[in-house]
């Protein structure tokens, strides 16, 4: 078995104005940190329509179209942007966030990564966000859930933004279980304790600023874990943003390098214990490239360990 690595050139397309922190140029070091690791990399396919429409509505969709520039930028709310390969970008991610669902449930790989952008966890259903426009996380543990007929599938979010998007898109959907760890106070602000989800399917776990690995750690195998565990999904979905790290410009958590190790370790351990070893990684946020690029080959090489 296998870890499947899911890109395409057109997240290259996504440009961001001079000076924006989601820029092309994550994707390029994240490429080139995963080339020593001897992937099976595999195209990012288009999504279908009908596979956006299990998280969007037709009306959102059609909203993006229309927003597309021809030329320059079109600006969504203060740090969300289109350019004119966004939409191509955005479709390429929701894409691959699938055919990893594919090829993991159909046992082609045991896990896989998707080294996409733009990001996908603060997109809401009818609501782009935060460099977000697709909900690429949600939509994997959809098409698990409805295309692959699984029962049960957990999607955790270890970037330092909560995971609004996600939160929303599945806050009704009692087969998922969503799990955040996020820096409070932080934008954008949500992902409370008693923000649980309608079936109480959400499980908010917020971190003090300067939370370091210590303490993340202590968290997660107390509460975290056994929420995993109670819940026995068949897949593990995680959104996997590396802005948790010390160095990273937009928060201020102090994890390092070995504690990026040590969740994916973990959770790898939990999907061997209860999925199969079913897990499907999706890239979110992390704005220090340095450490961006370190942190990601850290996450895949125990996602290729894992799949030995
Ligand atoms: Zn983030």
């Amino acid at each position: 078995m296998t870890t499947a690595l899911l890109t395409h050139a057109d997240s290259l397309g996504h440009v961001m104005p001079p000076g924006h922190p989601e820029r092309v140029a994550r994707i390029e070091h994240v490429l080139h940190a995963l080339e020593p690791l001897d992937l099976w990399r595999v195209t990012a396919p288009m999504a279908a329509e009908d596979d956006l429409l299990r998280i969007h509505p037709q009306s959102y969709i059609d909203m993006l179209r229309d927003a597309v520039p021809a030329e320059g930028f079109a600006q969504l709310d203060a740090d969300t942007f289109l350019s004119p390969g966004s939409l191509d970008a955005a479709w390429r991610g929701a894409g691959a966030a699938v055919r990893a669902v594919d090829l993991v449930a159909g046992g082609e790989a045991r896990n896989a990564f998707c080294a996409m952008r733009p990001p996908g966890h603060h997109a809401e259903t009818e609501t782009p966000m935060g460099f977000c426009l697709f909900g690429n996380a949600a939509l994997a543990a959809r098409h698990a859930l409805d295309h692959h007929g699984m029962g049960r599938v957990a999607v955790v979010d270890f970037d330092v933004h909560h995971g609004n998007g996600t939160q929303d898109l599945l806050w009704d959907e009692r087969r998922a279980l969503f799990v955040s760890s996020h820096q409070m106070p932080l934008w954008p602000g949500t992902g409370a304790r008693d923000e649980t989800g309608a079936y109480d399917n959400v499980m908010n776990v917020p971190l003090a600023p300067g939370t370091d690995g210590a303490r993340m750690r202590t968290l997660y195998e107390a509460e975290v874990f056994p929420r995993l565990r109670a819940f026995a999904p068949e897949l593990i979905v995680v959104s996997a943003g590396f802005d948790a790290h010390a160095d990273d410009p937009l928060a201020n958590l102090d994890w390092q390098e070995e504690d990026f190790v040590w969740l994916t370790r973990e959770l790898c351990a939990l999907a061997d214990e209860m999925c199969g070893g079913r897990l499907v990684s999706v890239l979110e946020g992390g704005y220090d490239l340095t450490a961006l690029a370190a942190c990601t080959r850290a996450h895949v090489t125990e996602l290729k360990e894992a799949a030995r």
